[in-house]
């Protein structure tokens, strides 16, 4: 949503609502985990009135801990945390769960798949950052189709059930790879608002992994 025309958000939501996405990805920035600064809980609670979807809300924010259940009540389904944030990311993971959401871990470029192996169970959403965050228009890491691999290895091994989702640089054109090489879930921004055709570049989105 952070695309998304904030003058004309109401329709921009419903737009959303009626097409064949799945789910609303909210992305939150602090100013500090990353350079830029987003949107917060009053915006996320007043889009959560019109949206009909599930919200999966990304939290680029340090001391995330501090925020659960003020991002519950705002209405997240999914939240998600940065690895590189916290020093106790499992007792979090925990916290994001016993509120009653879906717990997200997220993981930048240069964050090695392996370092999730033995909470993996705690995870329902693994975000693998195929760009850094927080910089705008950046292209997708080509590392990225490895990690992806290899979380999917990772996963499978442990016999869990956690949903890899990828964020940033998605395209019609690497969507299928993407999705081919083991992703679950796609976070699309620019490709869907900037379409001529919004609600058919997220059809086609769609359609890149059959
Ligand atoms: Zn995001």
């Amino acid at each position: 949503m952070l695309s998304a025309d904030f003058l004309k958000l109401g329709e921009e939501i419903d737009m959303i609502n009626e097409s064949d996405a799945d789910w609303f990805h909210l992305d939150v920035m602090d100013g500090r985990f990353v350079p830029n600064i987003s949107y917060g809980m009053p915006i996320i609670a007043q889009m959560k009135k019109r949206a009909t979807k599930t919200f999966d809300v990304h939290l680029m924010v340090v001391d995330p801990e501090r925020y659960l259940e003020d991002f519950k009540k705002a209405g997240a389904d999914y939240l998600t945390v940065h690895y590189e944030t916290g020093y106790h990311i499992h007792r979090t993971l925990t916290s994001i769960r016993a509120l009653g959401m879906k717990a997200g871990l997220s993981i930048n470029p240069h964050t090695p798949v392996e370092m999730v192996q033995d909470i993996i169970q705690d995870i329902d959403l693994l975000l693998v950052m195929s760009i850094n965050p927080g910089f705008g228009g950046q292209k997708f890491l080509p590392l990225t189709f490895n990690k992806i691999r290899q979380a999917k290895e990772l996963i499978n091994k442990a016999g869990a059930s956690t949903l890899i989702e990828i964020d940033g640089g998605v395209t019609l054109e690497n969507a299928g790879d993407i999705l081919a090489a083991g992703a679950d879930v796609l976070v699309a921004g620019n490709t869907v608002f900037s379409a001529q055709d919004p609600k058919d570049a997220i059809k086609r989105l769609k359609q890149a992994g059959k």
